[in-house]
């Protein structure tokens, strides 16, 4: 499991993340769910180590990982702007990660067939990604994370950019995807249709502070309070 306890962070006088501690057990997909503003970004950062909290842990399992920097967590990222290298094929896109932690070259290509198969999107390897659309570069944007085998996957608005359609058969196919590679995953987004059709468990922040934490179903049957109600009531 990855876990953040009791974080706090502020920005000059700002207070971003008030005491906030969340859990997302081994194997399970977490969404970390609220209104503009409310954290969730920073959240997600402090856990991959691409900010540090003014106070709080964060742990992997039994390790105390706060002042480990992103690249020694073993954490995947997919960020809504994170786009892909332009100038790189999808191969190498896939490849590039590997290729930074010196995988064999040999190992580097079985693995980047495999995830592309994986999403069925082998034939285009060849491609570069002006020729793929929306659906397309997040697949890769996500398979690109997956390639070195992080035990944790954070993915912030992964389908943000994408119409409505498109984003259901991505939510669809993530959940599928996450429960295949057998990641842990914590999902950021605004979309509370998203955030209960795809998760294991919900966070709702709120200016900061967790307002209520469960399965989709305890959240949507039993809001705890006033806001929590609110926002899940304004379905878009
Ligand atoms: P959104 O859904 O709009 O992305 P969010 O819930 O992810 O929102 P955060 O991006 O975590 O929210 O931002 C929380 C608050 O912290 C916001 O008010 C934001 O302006 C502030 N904030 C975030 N990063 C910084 C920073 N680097 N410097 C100053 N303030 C920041």
């Amino acid at each position: 499991s990855i876990s953040a306890q009791n974080v706090t962070k502020r920005f000059g006088d700002f207070v971003a993340l008030d005491n906030v501690s969340v859990e997302c057990p081994a194997g399970e997909l977490v969404a970390l769910l609220g209104p503009s503003g409310s954290g969730k970004t920073t959240l997600l950062r402090v856990i991959a180590g691409l900010e540090v909290p003014d106070a709080g842990t964060v742990l992997f399992r039994d390790d105390d990982i706060t002042r480990r920097s992103a690249g020694d967590r073993n954490v995947g990222f997919v960020f809504q702007h994170y786009a892909l290298f332009r100038h790189m094929t999808v191969f190498e896109n896939v490849a590039f990660g590997l290729r930074v932690r010196k995988w064999p070259e040999q190992q580097v290509r079985e693995r980047v067939r495999e995830l592309l198969q994986l999403v069925r999107l082998e034939e285009k390897a060849q491609q570069y990604p002006a020729n793929l659309s929306g659906g397309q570069k997040q697949r890769i944007a996500l398979i690109r994370a997956l390639a070195p085998e992080p035990k944790v996957l954070l993915l912030d608005e992964p389908f943000g950019a994408l119409d409505a359609k498109v984003r259901a058969e991505l939510r669809d196919w993530l959940r599928r995807f996450h429960d295949e590679v057998g990641v842990t995953s914590i999902f950021v987004t605004h979309d509370q249709e998203e955030a209960f059709d795809v998760s294991d468990r919900v966070v709702v922040l709120n200016q900061g502070r967790i307002e209520q934490e469960g399965t989709p179903i305890e959240v949507f049957e039993h809001p705890k309070n006033e806001f929590v109600m609110d926002f899940l009531g304004n379905v878009n």
